[in-house]
């Protein structure tokens, strides 16, 4: 790097990571947004890419103890989109000039492997927008199916780094390793793939979630995601005080703020400068003002505006008061645009491939 970087930016390690967690001194965090905001213009230059996110379905047989849409939850009234409403919203993703379409999904059953394949081959054609796909744990073969028909990233997250913690949070799951390696076999396949973690889960550690980052580092990641944990009071993991899941002891515990996400979401930048990152709608959601600004002038260059339809949106409630829930597509479309061009920053064109890393297209 020949800018003018102060050197602990290319000494970042497990404990100078956990400081920079720790840290409160607001002359310090100045200096962090700044490296954060620096890499980012040089890295990623000053386009912000628009990824318009389908939640194409909130049924799903997983139990993950944070999330409301858990199998277990029956307070939830399930919908599934049809494949002609889904390819109305991707057709407005163009019409925004947005350069991806992002079809995000509880794990659905009844999205066969065929199914999906069709659909991104319908997209694809249709539109010849990147198409980003985030519909969980899957079999293998899967992915390769999919990724011939079209598809060209993949969203997985892995929540956490931490074997306990993410065998806590997600009871009945094989572990966090077939994560790890599906976020390996996709990278095998050509797709672009994007990981992250929540911030603040109870009996999280400031050591693990710089951890978390060193992993970022490792795993060579294209897309990062980092966004606040948020209580839903219809899960285990959102009773306060359950027994089952205990805070991190000896004042080790990671507050689920906002001010300790813009910390990760700037350190995630200086761990993997040339990633694509999100400011996430659990951020805005966490301050509707000014979040997904901060979020982008701290290290992000990735906004998802909302395309699920309004009826649709409020059922998706993966956690609760969720930003711009009940807006429509195209007033999130002009909102964001607005608050992008607000702080000098420019709405991004085409598909917004990780610099230099541009995937064959199928
Ligand atoms: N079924 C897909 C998509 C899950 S929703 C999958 O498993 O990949 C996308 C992301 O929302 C999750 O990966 C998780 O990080 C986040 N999420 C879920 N519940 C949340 C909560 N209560 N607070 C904050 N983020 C949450």
């Amino acid at each position: 790097m020949s800018w003018s970087l102060p050197a602990w930016v290319r000494n970042l390690d497990q404990s100078s990571l956990e400081a920079w967690l720790r840290q409160e001194e607001a002359p310090r965090l100045e200096e962090l947004w700044a490296a954060a905001d620096l890499v980012r213009r040089e890295r990623v230059g000053d386009e912000v890419h628009r990824r318009g996110l389908v939640e194409i379905s909130n049924h799903c047989v997983r139990r993950c103890a944070y999330c409301g849409i858990r199998a277990a939850n029956s307070q939830v009234a399930r919908y599934r989109m049809e494949p002609e409403e889904i390819l109305a919203c991707a057709r407005q993703a163009r019409a925004f000039g947005y350069g991806t379409v992002v079809l995000q999904s509880g794990e659905d059953q009844a999205h066969t492997t065929q199914w999906v394949a069709e659909l991104v081959r319908r997209i694809a054609g249709e539109t010849g927008l990147a198409i980003t796909l985030s519909l969980g744990e899957r079999p293998a073969r899967d992915y390769e199916v999919w990724r011939e028909a079209g598809a060209d990233r993949y969203l997985l997250r892995v929540e956490t780094t931490d074997p306990v913690l993410f065998a806590r949070i997600h009871p009945g799951y094989p572990g966090r390793e077939p994560r790890l390696a599906i976020l390996r076999h996709l990278r095998g396949l050509g797709y672009e793939v994007g990981s992250g973690v929540m911030i603040g889960i109870p009996g999280q550690s400031y050591a693990s979630l710089s951890r978390d980052l060193l992993l970022f580092r490792e795993l060579d990641l294209d897309m990062i995601g980092v966004g606040p944990y948020i209580p839903h009071p219809d899960t285990p993991l959102g009773v306060d005080g359950h027994p089952d899941f205990p805070d991190a002891p000896d004042g080790g515990q990671v507050p689920n703020t906002e001010g300790m996400t813009y910390k990760t979401v700037a350190l995630t930048r200086l761990v993997r400068p040339d990633a694509n990152i999100p400011s996430t709608t659990a951020l805005a959601t966490l301050n509707t003002e000014q979040g997904r600004e901060l979020g982008l002038r701290r290290g992000a260059n990735i906004v998802m505006p909302n395309l699920t339809p309004p009826a649709y949106r409020v059922l998706y409630e993966i956690y609760p008061g969720k930003a711009c829930v009940s807006e429509t597509a195209a007033q999130c479309a002009l909102c964001l645009d607005g608050r992008i061009q607000a702080i000098g920053r420019v709405p991004g064109t085409g598909p917004g491939w990780r610099p230099g890393h541009e995937p064959d297209r199928r």
